[in-house]
């Protein structure tokens, strides 16, 4: 029998903190709990979702007494979005073990630093260059025509940047996101968008989950399906990139890496330092999810398998919900919902089909897009 101290010191043992309190944090605490697991969360928004599901503190970000507070009592910390402000991850990682890194935060928030470690590691990307407000052609001469201009900061699905096709559309877009500065990007005509999610151990230990086929709608992801016997997942290139990428950063926890296909090649778009939209299948596609794996990475336990469990695809819901009895009659659909109120482009929650074949989930996937698009 274990004494209470030796209870209280196992549970202290299991307390994770993360930045962050939208559906990502919800996902991990409520991947948390069969561990024994206690997650808090920190949000500025007071009904930021995962606080319905776990205890949320909510203060901005530069709030050092609430930050400080929110440190103690936990094993280590990590967040859910890599917008959280580099001097408040940096401010908690001398109180207590963050994982990814600061590091990894500070690159990963713009775009030319991210693009520039990328090569740096050898990690193929599109052609890039940083606009220069003072001359913005320069940039253009290295890219080409079509280029894709994009803040180097805060953009998200799509948002904070747009495709020029003539110098004079290219011109319009500098002027448009002026004063940020941006960064261009040759426009990649790719045969299809993939992504690839690993996790790092505190041993070094690597684990990758099978390549995702992402499908966008105006820049927001819409549907991701995975196939494990995408020829991608053979040639291991994404594997030999994440590889790459975990171990120069020493990180620890879960890392999604979005790429475009064009033939053979990948070349990587974004990196997430984070748990990512095209893992979610992982809670019922995958023998252990990326939400239990990067807590498990963070905490310093051994990693779960990340080997497939069939077929799987998932499906966003944006900006409302569906009548939900016709998504629960379809086999294999597993429905989330977020418990956010719906509006116009927002993630409310998803839905996960997981069958044995190929043709049962392509089968499945038909009566499930009907009935989210008769909406
Ligand atoms: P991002 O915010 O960088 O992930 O971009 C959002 C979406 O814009 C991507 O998923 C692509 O569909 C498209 N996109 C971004 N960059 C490029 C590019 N260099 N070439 C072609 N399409 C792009």
């Amino acid at each position: 029998m274990r004494t209470p101290e030796a209870i209280e010191t196992l549970g202290a043992a299991m307390r994770v903190g993360v930045l962050g309190g939208g559906q990502l944090g919800r996902m991990l605490a409520l991947a948390g709990y069969p561990l024994g697991i206690r997650t808090a969360l920190y949000d500025p928004t007071p009904d930021a979702c995962a606080g319905q599901v776990a205890p949320l503190i909510s203060a901005p970000y530069d709030d050092l007494d609430a930050l400080a507070r929110f440190a103690e009592n936990k094993a280590c910390l990590t967040y859910e979005f890599e917008n959280v402000p580099l001097a408040a991850a940096q401010f908690l990682a001398e109180r207590v073990s963050l994982h990814p890194a600061p590091r990894a935060l500070e690159i990963f928030q713009d775009r030319l630093q991210e693009k520039q470690f990328l090569r740096s590691v050898g990690v193929p990307t599109p052609t890039f260059a940083p606009i220069d407000p003072a001359a913005p052609e320069a940039a253009l001469h290295i890219t080409g025509l079509p280029c894709v201009v994009k803040t180097r900061r805060l953009g998200y699905d799509g948002k904070g940047q747009g495709v020029a096709h003539t110098a004079q559309e290219f011109h319009a877009l500098v002027q448009r996101f002026q004063p940020h500065p941006l960064i261009a990007e040759a426009f990649v005509p790719f045969d299809r968008e993939v992504s690839a999610i690993g996790v790092r151990a505190h041993d070094g230990q690597i684990a990758v989950y099978p390549i995702v086929e992402n499908h966008h709608d105006g820049g927001v992801l819409r549907l991701s399906v995975v196939n494990p016997d995408d020829a991608l997942n053979e040639q291991g290139q994404a594997r030999a990139y994440l590889t790459r990428l975990l171990e120069t950063l020493d990180y620890v926890g879960v890392m999604a890496l979005e790429m475009f296909q064009v033939g053979n090649q990948l070349l990587a778009n974004e990196v997430a330092p984070r748990v990512h939209n095209s893992g979610h299948w992982t809670i019922e596609g995958a023998e252990t999810s990326q939400f239990e794996n990067h807590l498990r990475a963070i905490l310093g336990l051994p990693l779960g398998s990340v080997a497939p469990r069939g077929y799987s695809a998932m499906v966003n819901l944006i900006g409302a919900i569906p009548p939900i009895e016709p998504i629960l009659q379809i086999p294999n659909a597993h429905l989330h919902l977020y418990g956010k109120s719906p509006r116009p482009g927002r993630k409310v929650g998803h839905i996960t089909l997981r069958t044995d074949t190929r043709e049962a989930l392509e089968q499945q996937l038909i009566p499930l897009m009907e009935i989210l698009s008769a909406r």
